[in-house]
């Protein structure tokens, strides 16, 4: 008895320890009325204001007219909230919106939620897209509404990216550079999380065995019993490559993804005019935002729990940067080439400029715990990273 009573205390107090306050009541203020009202104006089932004109947003389709409402409808509500937000214009047809309040501590290390917007479909068939990715996006707005009184240690973003369903567009050219002065640190991306058709709660979560992403997935997960989300998170380990987490995990940013359950549970209508408000599991939806938004508001509240370290390892298809001691470590290339590389801190001081000889380049500058820019160039190639060297 009295042994149950102290496994009783140690969980409660181990749940009360982990908690952070401010994450406790901004979950508190997430309401269903409001995410069901912004899933409604993302499928055009409610008429939003659209430069003084009553729209809807029919589709959201790349290239569907519409397309722009959305984009318009999300840069407003993120600035109406209060954050500075801003354009990411990838292309003559995509655009990244990204919304953000700076860390009152390390505001260049960055947590961000994210989303894809656009959905698939054609200019004359437009589909609603409510799972993929409505959901998403709806639970991205209603996270940057319930923390936006509250000041972060870290810097919180919020992003929403175009053209995921061509091929991870917008992600892919964002997660290179971001803004200037931006190291991120950690990703969590939304994408179809309103679908539980046997009601077992599972979520699954995506991760890949790079960087600190298992750490992120496990504090996402960890996240559901802290907070008390009530859903059954599954590790899925390495998981999807087919949403914008994996733009942020194969260049070595550490990233995860929370989707439904992609296994036997797979909805049906993805992909599908059919993909409608009607097939959405809202009390699961209500759920899965939750756990997105006590994971990020955690985040941005205590890093150090977390210990998620970037880019000491930067792993490309045709090479890998490793970075040990004061030497840059090159693998895989062909040292023929006459590659140049490039390293500047964020003042936009050039620090080394060197061709690549061998496969261990000696840092021939003062190393200190910050971010620097890493530029490779050659006739056929060229790669920027941001890394920041552990202390
Ligand atoms: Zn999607």
């Amino acid at each position: 008895m009295k042994f149950k009573l102290l496994i009783v205390l140690s969980a409660l107090f181990n749940t009360l320890y982990s908690q952070n306050l401010d994450c406790v009541k901004a979950l508190q203020k997430i309401s269903l009325d409001s995410l069901t009202s912004k899933l409604q104006v993302l499928v055009g089932k409610k008429n939003i204001n659209i430069d003084g004109a009553d729209k809807k947003i029919t589709s959201r389709y790349a290239y569907h007219a519409d397309n722009v409402f959305a984009e318009k409808y999300l840069f407003e509500e993120c600035k109406n909230l209060g954050y500075e937000v801003f354009k990411n214009t990838f292309s003559d047809n995509g655009g990244n919106i990204i919304a953000y309040k700076t860390g009152n501590k390390s505001p260049k290390e960055v947590y961000m939620i994210c989303a894809h917007y656009d959905c698939v479909g054609s200019s004359r068939n437009p589909f609603q897209g409510a799972d993929d990715n409505a959901s998403g996006c709806a639970a991205v707005i209603e996270a940057a509404r319930v923390l936006k009184n509250y000041q972060f240690p870290f810097t919180i973003a919020f992003a929403f990216w175009d053209e995921e369903e061509l091929g991870l567009l917008g992600s892919a050219a964002f997660a290179p550079m971001g803004p200037y002065e931006w190291f991120i640190q950690g990703v969590i991306n939304l994408d179809m999380i309103a679908y539980d058709s046997n009601n077992d709660s599972l979520v699954n979560i995506h991760v890949f065995p790079t960087n600190s992403s298992i750490q992120l997935g496990q504090t996402v997960k960890n996240c559901n019993s802290w907070y008390g989300i009530g859903l059954n998170p599954v590790i899925i380990n390495p998981g999807t490559q087919d949403s914008d987490n994996f733009s942020f995990s194969r260049r070595n940013v550490t990233a995860m993804a929370i989707t439904e359950d992609y296994g036997p549970d797979f909805n049906p209508h993805w992909h599908k005019l059919s993909d409608s408000l009607e097939n959405c599991n809202i009390d699961y939806f209500f759920k899965t935002t939750k756990l997105a938004i006590s994971s990020i508001c955690h985040l941005a509240a205590n890093n150090e729990s977390v210990g998620i370290k970037n880019n000491s390892l930067i792993k490309q298809s045709s090479f890998d940067l490793l970075f040990v001691g004061k030497n840059l470590i090159i693998k895989g290339l062909d040292s023929k080439k006459l590659i140049k590389i490039k390293i500047y801190n964020l003042m936009g001081q050039l620090l080394q400029e060197t061709y690549i000889e061998n496969e261990i380049i000696p840092l021939n500058f003062e190393v200190n715990n910050e971010i620097y820019l890493l530029f490779l160039e050659s006739d056929n190639l060229n790669y920027t990273f941001k890394f920041k060297l552990a202390n």
